[in-house]
C-alpha cells in the first residue's frame, strides 16, 4: 500500500553512527517536533486569544528549507519527527514536506514520522499521509458535545473533525486522542471520551493546561490537576499503572473495564523533564531546547549562510549544549502569568 512515490535522497552523511546528540544532562536528543506554521483554523480558548497576531508570512522558512533542516537533524541522530503547529494541515502544500520526510523512513534513517492535528483537514489528507509512511497520529479532541466543541475551539466544526477521524481510521492510521483537561468544562466528560476512544481502538491522553502565552481567560480557572481527575475516574474505572511508553511524557494506565490505555501528561503536578529526549523547531527556524523556557537558537541564519550543511551542524551542536534541565511551569493564584510569553502554537504541543 505504501508507495513512497519519488526518488529517495540517500545523500545524508552518517554522523549519527557516532551516537545520538547528547545534552549536558546526558539525555540523548532523538526526537524533533516541528511547528510548520503558527496559524490555525481554530482558536481554542486555552491555546490562543481570539485575535492573534501571527508571524509575518515573509519570516517563514519555505518547505524546502524545513526539509533541509529536518534532514540535518536526522543526520545528527534524530529518529522521530512530529509535525505540529498551529494546525500543520493548514500550511499550504504541507504534503510536499510529509512526502520528502517520508523518504527517510524508507532508508531506515528515521523510525517514525507523525503529526498532531485538530482533525479539521484530515478527511482530505488521511490517505496520502498513510501513503507517505505516517502510521500514527494524534488528534486533539476536548469534548464530544458539538456545542461545547464550538465554545472551546471558537471556530471549529465538530462534524468535520469526526469525519476526519473516521477517514484516518479507514486509511489505516492509528489514532491517539489528546484532551486538555479543563476544570468545569470537560472534567465530567472524560469518562465519555474514554469510552469513545477505547470503543474505536484509540488511546486517550489527558493533558494539564500549561501557562503559555496570553489568552483571554484566567488559567487558574481552567486548571485541573490530573491527580484530581484520576481520583475521580477511579470511582468508576479500575486504572492499573503500566510501563507502556511512546517516548513522550505521558504515563499510562490500562483501564480494566475497556481494555484500553489512558495517558496522563502532568507537567505541573509531576515534572516529566528527566527523560526529555526532544527539541522543538519553529516555522521560522528557531530551535527551542525546552517547551517551558525562553532560551532559543537561531538556525535560519546558519541555514541560509551556505548551501553546505557544516554551519548548520555546528549551530545545532551549540544549541544542544544549552538544553536546560527542565521547565518552571506553575499555575496558582500568585503565579497567574504565562511562564513563557509565546503560545503553544509557536512551538507545537
Ligand atoms: N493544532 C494541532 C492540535 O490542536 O492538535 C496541533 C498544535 S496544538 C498547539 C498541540 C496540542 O497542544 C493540542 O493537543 C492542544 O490541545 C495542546 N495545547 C495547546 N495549548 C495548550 C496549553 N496551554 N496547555 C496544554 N496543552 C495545550
Ligand atoms: Fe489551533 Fe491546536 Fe491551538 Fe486549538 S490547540 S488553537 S487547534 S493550534
Amino acid at each position: 500500500m505504501n508507495s513512497f512515490v519519488g526518488p529517495i535522497d540517500n545523500a545524508l552523511p552518517v554522523m549519527a553512527d557516532a551516537g545520538p546528540m547528547t545534552d549536558p544532562f546526558g539525555r540523548a536528543v532523538t526526537y524533533l517536533r516541528v511547528s510548520v506554521t503558527d496559524r490555525c483554523d481554530f482558536r481554542c480558548t486555552y491555546c490562543m486569544s481570539e485575535h492573534m497576531t501571527f508571524l509575518p508570512k515573509k519570516d517563514l522558512l519555505t518547505l524546502e528549507e524545513l526539509n533541509r533542516l529536518c534532514s540535518a537533524f536526522i543526520a545528527k541522530g534524530v529518529r522521530k519527527i512530529r509535525l505540529t503547529g498551529g494546525e500543520p494541515l493548514v500550511r499550504k502544500n504541507i504534503m510536499f514536506l510529509v512526502r520528502e520526510l517520508g523518504k527517510h523512513l524508507q532508508t531506515g534513517r528515521l523510525d517514525e514520522l507523525t503529526l498532531t492535528t485538530n482533525g479539521s483537514q484530515l478527511a482530505r489528507h488521511a490517505e496520502e499521509l498513510y501513503d507517505c509512511g505516517v502510521r500514527r497520529i494524534n488528534v486533539s479532541l476536548d469534548t464530544l458535545d458539538p456545542d461545547k466543541f464550538r465554545t472551546i475551539t471558537r471556530w471549529g466544526d465538530f462534524d468535520r473533525v469526526m469525519e476526519g477521524i473516521e477517514a484516518a481510521r479507514r486509511a489505516g492510521l492509528k489514532i491517539k486522542l489528546n484532551a486538555v483537561a479543563l476544570k468545569d468544562f470537560n472534567e465530567s466528560e472524560i469518562p465519555d471520551l474514554l469510552r469513545f476512544a477505547h470503543d474505536r481502538g484509540m488511546d486517550l491522553t489527558v493533558i494539564e493546561t500549561m501557562p503559555m502565552g496570553e489568552i483571554d481567560e484566567d488559567r487558574t480557572d481552567q486548571y485541573l490537576p490530573l491527580s484530581k481527575l484520576r481520583a475521580d475516574l477511579e470511582q468508576q474505572f479500575t486504572l492499573a499503572d503500566i510501563p507502556y511508553q511512546t517516548g513522550g511524557p505521558a504515563r499510562y494506565v490500562e483501564v480494566k473495564e475497556t481494555g484500553g490505555r489512558l495517558g496522563f501528561i502532568t507537567p505541573l503536578t509531576h515534572n516529566f523533564c528527566e527523560s526529555c529526549n526532544r527539541v522543538r523547531l519553529t516555522c521560522t527556524g528557531t530551535l527551542y531546547m525546552c517547551l517551558g523556557q525562553n532560551d532559543a537558537a537561531d538556525l535560519r541564519t546558519a541555514l541560509r549562510a551556505s548551501p553546505d550543511d557544516a554551519l548548520l551542524y555546528s549551530a545545532i551542536d551549540e544549541a544542544i549544549t544549552r538544553k536546560p534541565k527542565g521547565h518552571d511551569f506553575i499555575i496558582d493564584r500568585t503565579h497567574n502569568r504565562p511562564a513563557v510569553a509565546r503560545h503553544m502554537s509557536v512551538t507545537g504541543g
